[in-house]
């Protein structure tokens, strides 16, 4: 029995499993990137995995202070969205348990 997913349907639920989806690099499309006046970067989109919105700020402390505009930085971005995913640890507050490379301009 198979069923078409209507277009306007929620995203499929996903399990919790940690790791790089193979869908990883394409799905960063959905992901952008932002830096405020406070020159603190946010970045915020779509988890590649489960379709849930995740975000993040890239504090300036953790990357140093003193860069120059249009550094490359590369950030280790972890799904944090709000939605439950079955099988997730205890110790893991959010996300579906995906995680990878994200490199931004900043
Ligand atoms: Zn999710
Ligand atoms: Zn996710």
């Amino acid at each position: 029995m198979s069923e078409d997913r209507r277009v306007d349907a929620p995203p499929p639920q996903t399990g919790w499993a940690q790791g790089v989806p193979a869908n990883w690099i394409a799905g960063l499309e959905r992901i952008t990137a932002y830096t405020d006046t406070e020159r603190v970067t946010h970045v915020s989109g779509l988890c590649p995995r489960c379709d849930h919105p995740l975000w993040m700020d890239v504090g300036g402390n953790e990357i140093g202070v003193g860069l120059t505009s249009r550094e490359r930085i590369e950030i280790l971005l972890r799904c944090n969205c709000a939605e439950p995913h079955e099988g997730r640890p205890e110790t893991e507050v959010a996300g579906c348990g995906a995680f990878g490379k994200v490199v931004i301009n900043r």
